[in-house]
């Protein structure tokens, strides 16, 4: 079953810059897609159409047979709990602990203020706990984001993204700031939270080899056009 389906989407920025130009594809509940490209082609634009931290310019975003196009406010707040988000920078509350910004998760968006793990349920910090532990950090659990390396703070970001049980996460560039070995533990983990939780993912990655070392499926994007839509194996080189 489709879970994603973007209908002629386009972008053009209040400066005059068209990110996207008519971008259409469908995505499979389930499924492992890797958005590839050139910085500035525009998959962060287009991973952002999604959740609609950018509202796009055109077209229609259907997410679990519904138009979202023209989500606001409650119903987008609602709509964000099954879509979850990683990002390049972690975008973590570095003073809070490991377990508060997981818990941030939770609130949506709303503050959250150090020291008050109180407005939990138990069986809420459970979940948080049991997360961390899945994904290795049971010695960081009450340590402050801000102590954490780079591969460890984007686990919490999975974390955080996890425990409002996303049916899709969007993925945009998780891995660039990380070593190679701290990217393959994110990438791996990715992939086995796909398979194992049924969680269907959407992620931007610049580096070609990793996308065809874990996607079942790549889309190649280029000056705001979608340029390639297959498996790993029809890309050639020349592509
Ligand atoms: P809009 O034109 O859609 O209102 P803004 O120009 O106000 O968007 O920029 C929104 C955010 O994007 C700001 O944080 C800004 O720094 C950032 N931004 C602006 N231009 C670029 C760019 N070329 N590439 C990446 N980010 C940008
Ligand atoms: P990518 O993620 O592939 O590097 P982006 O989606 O960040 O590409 O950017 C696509 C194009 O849109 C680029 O030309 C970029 O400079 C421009 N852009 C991104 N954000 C903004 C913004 N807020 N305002 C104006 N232009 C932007």
């Amino acid at each position: 079953t489709t879970l994603l389906e973007m209908k002629h989407v386009s972008k053009k920025y209040g400066n005059g810059t068209v990110a996207l130009s008519d971008v259409n594809f469908s995505v499979n509940e389930g499924e492992f897609v890797s958005v590839i490209g050139p910085s500035g082609a525009g998959k962060s634009t287009l991973l952002r159409c999604i959740n609609k931290m950018i509202q796009a310019t055109d077209g229609e975003v259907i997410f679990d047979s519904v138009n979202i196009s023209g989500f606001k406010g409650r119903s987008l707040r609602k709509l964000r709990t099954k879509i979850g988000m990683i990002f390049q920078n972690y975008n973590l509350v570095e003073r809070l602990s490991v377990i508060e910004n997981v818990l941030h998760g939770r609130l949506g968006y709303k503050s959250m203020l150090s020291g008050s793990l109180g407005l939990f349920t138990n069986d809420e910090k459970q979940q948080a706990y049991h997360l961390l532990e899945m994904l290795g950090l049971k010695e960081q659990i009450y340590q402050r984001c801000d102590q954490l390396s780079g591969g460890q703070k984007q686990r919490v970001g999975i974390a955080r993204a996890l425990i409002q049980n996303p049916k899709l996460m969007l993925c945009d560039e998780p891995i660039a700031s990380l070593d190679p070995s701290s990217a393959k533990t994110i990438m791996d983990h990715l992939k086995n939270i796909s398979d194992s939780l049924k969680i269907t993912v959407l992620i931007n990655l610049h580096q070609v080899d990793i996308a065809m070392n874990y996607a079942d499926r790549i889309i190649g994007v280029s000056k705001g056009q979608i340029v390639f839509n297959g498996a790993p194996s029809q890309l050639t080189s020349g592509d």
